[in-house]
């Protein structure tokens, strides 16, 4: 890739060029503009554990705040191989903008480990999280910066950073994490939230387009706690998903996918690839079938200028966060494409995140069916905000919502004033 495409395509200028076409439509002013482009602190740790085998490795570690003028910090963990500052600055400041659309009391954090976590043990996994976690506490805490799950960390993740948060404390604190297991204070319908709002907000987009959900044809692209919950959720709901993929490449039937099968094969072989009854499928190839319903449930930057001519699906739900540059955003407007923005599309999985938390404060939990009808509300009241935005400043989608998240973390930080 060339320097000039490589920033172009550099995920924390992705999210400023989002910002500034949402600065601009709002008319903020400059200091506001200035102050909320930037990430509030950003934290590099090195993180070192022993191996099996006795060797040792130390890996780089991120913890980055973008704003907490509305309350605390909150946003996932995330492990892969690729991660870098920038990346996870980005996704700190798409969370202060997603926390703000769907109105929660809380600002934009991320973090995130440069490692490939599939090359390490369990024990390794957890020595390496443990020092990690020892390291960013000095910034974390229920009332400053609540991580949660993202891409290859889960509820064990979750369970560990719990517990050395816990010992450094000397007292349980559950409200410091959220993705937990239930047994220490997780919440009911946390691990599907994600997709939950995301189905939801695909049956808004329905109702909107007048044309019903059941026998839409799908494809989801990731599957893993997003994508796979996806796939059950809309096939429960009469939709037929004809492709799935995951890192190692996709499946593809023209007849539907079950997502029992794919899942009984995924558990397996360790891929939806192969799944009986398939034919293999490339991930650039899923995004570009002819299909009503495109769910990117993966990385960044999938959907760029090169493939965005071939996408055409009516709507496009992202679930994954900045899956489409805004070069392609361009392209999929005038191509009538309807976009579900990730800030609103994937922000169940922060609303329920936000509920186990408010459980967690409370010492006081509720039923599967509270947590689902409280999230349903909130995701299709947020989706009627963003419409509303949308129509009335006739912009498109993506920068309705950022009207909205931006708009309402900049009335924040005017009216507390930035101190300076
Ligand atoms: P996960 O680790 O559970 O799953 C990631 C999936 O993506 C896996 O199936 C993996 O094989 C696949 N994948 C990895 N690289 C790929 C590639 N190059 N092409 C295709 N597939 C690839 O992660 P997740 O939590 O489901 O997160 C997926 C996306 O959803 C991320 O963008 C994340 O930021 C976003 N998201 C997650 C949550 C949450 O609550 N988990 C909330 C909001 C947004």
């Amino acid at each position: 890739m060339s320097m000039v495409a490589e920033k172009i395509r550099n995920p924390f200028h992705v999210a400023q060029r989002q910002f500034d076409i949402a600065a601009e439509a709002l008319r903020l002013d400059q200091g506001l503009r200035l102050k909320l482009r930037v990430p509030r602190r950003a934290l590099i740790v090195s993180v070192p554990f022993e191996r099996d085998d006795g060797s040792w490795m130390v890996v780089q570690g991120y913890r980055v705040q973008h704003d907490v003028s509305r309350g605390p910090a909150k946003g996932g963990i995330r492990y892969h191989p690729q991660v870098t500052l920038d990346e996870v600055k980005a996704l700190a400041m798409w969370m202060t903008w997603k926390c703000a659309v769907v109105n929660l009391p809380y600002g934009g954090a991320k973090g995130g480990i440069e490692v490939d976590p599939k090359a390490l043990s369990l024990h390794e996994l957890e020595k390496m999280t443990r020092r990690y976690t020892n390291e960013i506490a000095i910034i974390i805490g229920p009332e400053k910066d609540i991580p949660a799950p993202d891409v290859y960390t889960d509820a064990q993740v979750m369970a560990w950073i719990m517990d050395t948060f816990t010992m450094r404390q000397g007292f349980a604190s559950p409200g410091v994490v959220t993705g937990k297991p239930l047994s220490i204070g997780g919440s009911l319908g946390r691990r599907e939230a994600t997709a939950r709002g995301c189905t939801y907000t695909i049956e808004e987009a329905c109702k909107h387009m007048g044309k019903p959900l059941a026998g839409m044809t799908v494809a989801i692209q990731g599957y893993g706690n997003a994508g796979s919950i996806a796939h059950d959720l809309l096939h429960e709901r009469g939709a037929k998903v004809v492709a799935v993929s995951d890192s190692r490449g996709g499946a593809h039937s023209t007849h539907g996918l079950d997502p029992k099968e794919v899942q009984a094969h995924k558990k397996d072989s360790g891929s939806v690839v192969g799944t009986p009854g398939t034919d293999r499928i490339g991930n650039r190839e899923l995004l570009e079938l002819k299909v009503d319903i495109l769910v990117p449930a993966a990385l960044e930057n999938q959907i760029t200028e090169d493939n965005a001519p071939r996408i055409k699906p009516r709507i496009l739900a992202e679930a994954a966060n900045g899956p489409t540059t805004p070069e392609a955003d361009l392209i999929l407007h005038e191509n009538g494409v309807f976009l579900i923005p990730d800030i609103l599309a994937n922000a169940g999985g922060v609303t329920v995140s936000y509920f186990e938390w408010v459980q967690d404060l409370a010492n006081y939990f509720w039923t599967e069916d509270e947590v689902n009808q409280k999230l349903e509300t909130v995701m299709r009241r947020s989706f009627r905000d963003v419409m509303a935005i949308a129509e009335k400043h006739r912009v498109n989608n993506r920068t309705a919502a950022y009207m909205l998240g931006i708009g309402r973390v900049a009335e924040a930080t005017r009216v507390r004033g930035i101190y300076g």
